[in-house]
């Protein structure tokens, strides 16, 4: 708490809920200064990315693809398969230590620059409904006004663009599960081909709808767990959209013709620029929020008040309590160390595993219940089955060679060629001649080859009659 705080009622309820229970409505003022120019880039080109990249593929496949129904994960062109799942879990926890040690560090600096909540609303559905209802007081205006023209057709026009917007996203949402060839193949075929699919993607246009037509901030507040969990991460060293009270108070109304320092008052003209631009309707000035998703609008805000009342920016800053209190800077603490010492170790652990990763995985096994045949007078054979994953963008022809023993390998059903990202599956018969074994159990090394590459080393084992045993 700041040492200011007079009137502590913001504690008490979420600034969007009214004490009826009521929500409040936020009509934010269309921030403008030097941080909102760098989101409206960086927000722009996350949207470019997001809309290319389900069209770019690599040798066929796409860039990034997350098909949780089966089970198959392409990250920057690397393929996961079920076998890979380690390292893919490994990679989100991994991901998840690298958001938590950021958050220790910088605060919420995701949610108002990176997360598309925040990227779609105040960037793609906020700017539509500036264009078509106006700036937040005509739209406050436009909300209380009784139905009439005017309000019909630019609510339903709002309305019709941001489900539409919502579908072509959706769609968009999919290619990323399915690739986009399913999904240009699914809008071609047409609704009536697939209609349980059609009307499930129009519920999911819907949700996706009724999320930034509706929710709006209470998801970042109420609904995100990662918003949720800012309480226990963040701390008094944390970076945060910050007011900085030491410099702004006592505050007080602005008057040119006095001298603010003689007067016993701090910067902070209380001209509620701050509180006006905020989605998500608080007032920083009450210190580090709950609903605060550091979106720098009331930075640019204040900074645009200060260069008009002649005084320095930064009353609002990128700040932790504990600079402001007592004027220090981050240092490097036991919680930052902890959480650094994990993501190195799993960075590390996830290297060796990726380094050791090959690019097929096979087994062979004896077929189940199989014993030994007599393939001739002079030699027995043994049936496997092998299985075979090609986790390269190549088919790849598989041949077998066996490491330490002499014998024939014959394939059933002709060479085995297995498709690039896909599972081969072979029977073959190994033909050894009698005189070689020693014992009813021979170890056998197979060596699996594509091009004459060497792919693997499989160890299985040959069996033949018992009477091969020393002693029987
Ligand atoms: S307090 Fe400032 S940074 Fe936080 S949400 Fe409001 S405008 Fe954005
Ligand atoms: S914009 Fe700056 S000066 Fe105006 S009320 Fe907010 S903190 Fe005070």
């Amino acid at each position: 708490m700041t040492e200011f705080d007079e009137n502590d009622s913001f504690r008490d309820r979420v600034s969007t809920i009214a004490e009826d229970g009521k929500r409040v409505w936020v009509y934010p003022k269309r921030p403008s200064g030097r941080l909102f120019k760098y989101r409206n880039l960086v927000a722009y080109l996350l949207l470019v990315i997001f809309f290319i990249t389900p069209f770019i593929k690599v040798a066929g496949e796409p860039l990034m693809l997350f098909n949780f129904l089966e089970r198959r994960f392409i990250l920057f062109g690397v393929v996961f398969f079920p076998q890979d799942f380690h390292i893919f879990v490994l990679s989100m926890i991994a991901f998840i230590v690298f958001v938590v040690l950021f958050t220790v560090v910088f605060g919420r600096l995701f949610c108002g620059w990176i997360c598309p909540q925040t990227i779609f609303m105040e960037f793609v559905f906020r700017q539509i409904e500036y264009l078509i209802e106006g700036n937040n007081s005509q739209q406050r205006k436009l909300d209380s006004r009784s139905l009439d023209f005017d309000k019909i057709w630019r609510k339903s026009l709002k309305h019709l663009i941001f489900y539409l917007i919502s579908l072509v996203t959706v769609y968009f949402f999919l290619a990323y599960v399915f690739g986009m060839d399913r999904v240009i193949q699914l809008i071609k075929e047409g609704p009536s081909a697939n209609l349980a699919g059609f009307f499930g993607m129009l519920i999911f246009a819907a949700v996706h709808y009724l999320v930034f037509a509706k929710l709006r901030e209470q998801v970042c507040i109420i609904v995100c767990p990662y918003g949720r969990l800012q309480g226990v991460l963040l701390d008094r060293n944390s970076i945060n959209v910050t007011y900085d009270y030491k410099r702004g108070e006592p505050r007080g109304k602005h008057n040119p013709l006095e001298d603010r320092d003689k007067a016993g008052k701090g910067d902070c003209i209380d001209c509620n620029s701050c509180v006006l631009v905020c989605p998500t309707g608080i007032d920083i000035r009450n210190g580090t929020q709950l609903e605060c998703i550091n979106c720098t609008a009331c930075i640019d805000a204040c900074d645009n008040i200060m260069d008009r009342v002649k005084k320095p920016r930064g009353l609002i800053r990128y700040a932790s309590e504990r600079s402001i209190a007592d004027g220090t800077h981050l240092s490097f603490n036991v919680r930052i160390l902890f959480y650094s010492v994990v993501l190195s170790g799993l960075l590390i652990l996830i290297g060796y595993l990726f380094s050791i990763r090959t690019d097929i995985e096979s087994t062979i096994l004896r077929m189940p219940g199989s014993m030994y045949q007599e393939y001739d007078s002079l030699h027995y054979s043994n049936i496997y089955t092998i299985q075979l994953i090609n986790k390269t963008r190549r088919d790849l022809p598989v041949e077998l060679e066996i490491e330490n023993a002499e014998g024939e390998i014959k394939m059933m059903g002709g060479p085995l060629v297995v498709p690039k990202g896909d599972v081969g599956k072979a029977t073959f018969l190994l033909v050894i001649e009698k005189s070689q074994l020693k014992s009813s159990v021979t170890p056998i090394e197979f060596r699996v080859l594509s091009e004459g590459r060497e792919m693997a080393e499989i160890e299985a084992t040959f069996v033949g009659p018992n009477s091969l045993d020393p002693g029987k």
